[in-house]
């Protein structure tokens, strides 16, 4: 019999939904595909209504006007972007960056002189008394803080560390890759000046994303090149994997109810793993988490050897931030929460997205059980 595969790594990468799918297929099956939306000709203009269409429902699902939204190839670029600009056009200032971020900023640690960092505390929440100080003794261009941690769930209240990167006159940017149809996002009403997209979180296609924008003066661009969106992303644009992100922004809108619905089985899960391991840490258990992430630790326990006997029965989760998995490193989000290395290097991560379904979450732990007890065997 073949096995069920079962995919729980959502955070790292969500499976195609449907709605995207559709909207590729029919972009790549049109008898003429050359559809450069920055002709004139027909084929051009049906290009350019089909990345307007999908602009709509980009700015529908982040609170923004559509003549905000900036197409480009998914988060990475998007933040590296924004502090590029920063760096480049401030450098008598400071950067601030949150100490629990994804690579594509952390790296702006060693990559660019003038950054700096705001702890977090243990539960993985910015410090807010330490932002305050930092914006105090530092001239501060912008301040950088995910809305949503992709290790460990946690939401930033992001609408206070807005205001009070505008009290000190800096501006703010937000990661919302992993806070897109997880939590509701407006830019306007968060006070978020840059947020960063990317389309393969929300059951879109990968390689597309999206910087938003709030009118504050600056639109950053890495390339240069054509004039395509408005000149801040040069680069002929990814017709259909654009139509493909569009499509996915819209359903996950849409479905942002029943997104919410997963902690029942996220619980679920919590609650066995606890029943079967007493050591077992569910790290930020008591802050405000996303639905669809449980993030933790078995410090006594191989967690890689957990990881691939899971993979060997199709199941998929991650052991962390999967940008760093296959180079197996302590989480640095743990790490800054204060963990030791025994913690930190213990850490599973379960993620549960738009096709999880109950029966799903029962065959896992079932598997999960007959692995537990065969490790505390041996
Ligand atoms: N930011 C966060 C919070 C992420 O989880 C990811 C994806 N792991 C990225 C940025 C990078 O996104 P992309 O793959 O679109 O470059």
């Amino acid at each position: 019999m073949i096995k069920k595969k079962i995919y729980l790594d959502y955070n790292a990468t969500s499976p195609l939904r449907p709605e995207a799918r559709e909207a590729m297929l029919d972009i790549l099956s049109l008898e003429d595909t050359a559809l450069n939306a920055s002709s004139v000709h027909s084929q051009g203009q049906k290009g350019r209504k089909i990345i307007e269409d999908a602009r709509r429902q980009i700015a529908n699902l982040t609170g923004t006007d559509a003549k905000q939204v900036i197409f480009n190839s998914g988060a990475t670029e998007g933040n590296n972007t924004v502090l590029l600009h920063f760096s480049q056009n401030f450098p008598d200032e400071t950067i601030l960056i949150s100490a629990a971020e994804h690579p594509s900023i952390l790296e702006s640690l060693t990559a660019l002189t003038n950054t700096k960092t705001i702890p977090i505390d243990n539960n993985g929440i910015l410090r807010l008394d330490a932002l305050e100080t930092l914006l105090q003794e530092n001239k501060t261009s912008l301040v950088s803080c995910m809305m949503v941690n992709n290790e460990t769930g946690v939401i930033q209240d992001v609408s206070k560390i807005s205001d009070l990167t505008h009290k000190y006159g800096a501006l703010f940017h937000c990661d919302g890759a992993q806070a897109a149809g997880r939590t509701p996002i407006n830019l306007n009403k968060n006070g978020i000046d840059f947020l960063t997209l990317s389309s393969h979180k929300i059951g879109g296609p990968q390689g597309v994303g999206a910087l938003t924008l709030r009118l504050c003066g600056q639109t950053p661009s890495l390339l240069f090149g054509g004039g395509q969106e408005k000149s801040a992303r040069a680069g002929t644009e990814n017709v259909a994997g654009i139509a493909g992100f569009g499509a996915a922004a819209q359903q996950t809108q849409e479905s942002l109810k029943d997104y919410r619905n997963l902690s029942i089985l996220r619980d679920k899960i919590e609650n066995k793993i606890t029943s079967l391991s007493s050591d077992v840490i569910v790290h930020s258990k008591s802050a405000n988490r996303v639905a669809n992430t449980s993030f933790f630790s078995l410090p006594n326990t191989n967690a890689q050897s957990i990881l691939m006997a899971l993979d060997l029965d199709g199941i998929a989760i991650s052991n962390g931030s999967a940008c760093s998995s296959g180079t197996v490193k302590p989480s640095a989000t743990l790490k800054a929460m204060g963990c030791d290395k025994n913690i930190a290097g213990s850490a599973l991560r379960i993620s549960l997205g738009w096709a999880t379904k109950d029966d799903d979450i029962d065959i896992f732990l079932e598997i999960w059980e007959k692995i537990i007890l065969r490790q505390n065997k041996n």
